[in-house]
């Protein structure tokens, strides 16, 4: 049956799989690491304008190393999920400073790098440097839990165990990476999320969750819980320069080093914030609000904007705040909710 599987899947491969994808050409370690890094999460098609962005910035390690965080994180504004990026840089440097700009080969030492796991590990080694190697993304995972029809939910370690090891038993020793993104392509292609076309797939005539009639009902969903939901004041200041204020999200936490704009903390008044700052609200505007879900809570972002005068000489400013002129000024990488907030942004008129 193993051996069938991976038959079945690699004739379709040749016939249907995708074979031109831009991480398909020349698949140096550091290219497919840099796809698999940013498919995480993320649809192909929201992938390629990005994937490629990067590569002309960043063609190799060296680059991506030498580059600042600031460079990085402006090429991810909008992927989301931007522990990814931070990873990615560390560890360029990390192969830079230690591996003397070899990528590294091994499983172990792979995993050992920020931000690539056992799978990311699996996926390097098979596509690019074309060794025997096991992987278990989302897509693999959707595939397996359908056609074994593996029951609970894949984030449970017991269950994750039990998927790892079906996924060794399908992989085959002969032409590994081709079955690697053949697997990949399938889950992405036909046995989608909600709405597999078991009419079309390879696998139909063994797969259990097929012929239960229920694809959908595999892989089973994290169980659910209330999200918590938090709000968040930030203040579009403005001086009489026409520049706004913003201001480096600090390294840990939500959207950390990208840039935003100044927090007001619950317990704060605004004026004593911008006395503090040297600074005076001669206007205000609140503007619409805008929710943002997170994987583990929801944010309701209130924006005030402000108009302020100076009342006193300011104090050098450190590099985390910077006054610029938006939107072309941008010091760095800004959230996807920050950049939409400053395309509708329009100087307060003072009254
Ligand atoms: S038969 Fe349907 S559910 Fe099973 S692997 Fe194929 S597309 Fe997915």
């Amino acid at each position: 049956m193993p051996d069938s599987l991976a038959i079945r899947l690699l004739d379709w491969f040749d016939q249907h799989g995708r074979h031109d994808l831009p991480w398909q050409q020349n698949p140096t370690p550091y290219r497919v690491w840099i796809s698999e890094i940013m498919l995480q999460q993320t649809q192909v098609t929201t992938v390629i304008p990005y994937y490629q962005r990067f590569m002309d910035s960043f063609p190799d390690v060296n680059t991506l190393a030498d580059a600042t965080q600031d460079q990085v994180l402006a090429h991810w504004s909008g992927l989301g999920y931007y522990a990814r990026a931070r990873n990615l840089h560390k560890a360029a440097q990390i192969i830079q400073q230690d591996y003397d700009l070899q990528f590294p080969e091994s499983q172990e030492e792979l995993e050992a790098l920020p931000g690539i796991g056992r799978s990311t590990a699996g996926a390097i080694r098979t596509l690019a440097h074309k060794q025997y190697a096991v992987i278990l993304d989302g897509n693999v995972k959707r595939v397996l839990c359908r056609h074994d029809a593996v029951e609970g939910w894949p984030g449970k370690t017991a269950v994750a165990k039990a998927l790892w090891l079906v996924a060794e038993d399908y992989t085959p020793q002969q032409r590994v990476d081709d079955y690697t993104q053949a697997i990949m392509d399938l889950g992405a292609t036909l046995c989608t999320r909600s709405k597999p076309r078991c009419g079309d797939c390879p696998l139909q005539t063994t797969c259990v969750a097929n012929a239960q009639g229920n694809p959908t009902a595999y892989p089973e969903k994290k169980p659910a819980k209330k999200k918590p939901q938090r709000e968040e004041t930030i203040l579009l200041m403005i001086n009489e320069q026409q520049q706004w204020l913003m201001q480096r999200r600090p390294e840990k936490g939500i959207w950390g080093g990208l840039w935003s704009f100044p927090v007001l903390e619950p317990d704060s008044e605004l004026e004593e914030y911008l006395g503090k700052k040297g600074l005076k609200a001669q206007s205000t505007k609140e503007l619409p609000l805008l929710m943002h879900q997170f994987s583990h809570f929801g944010l309701t972002i209130k924006p005030l904007q402000v108009n302020v005068s100076t009342t006193m000489v300011k104090e050098p400013q450190d590099t985390s705040s910077q006054w610029v002129e938006l939107p072309d000024g941008l010091p760095g990488g800004v959230p996807a909710p920050i950049s939409k907030i400053i395309d509708q942004l329009n100087p307060v008129t003072t009254t």
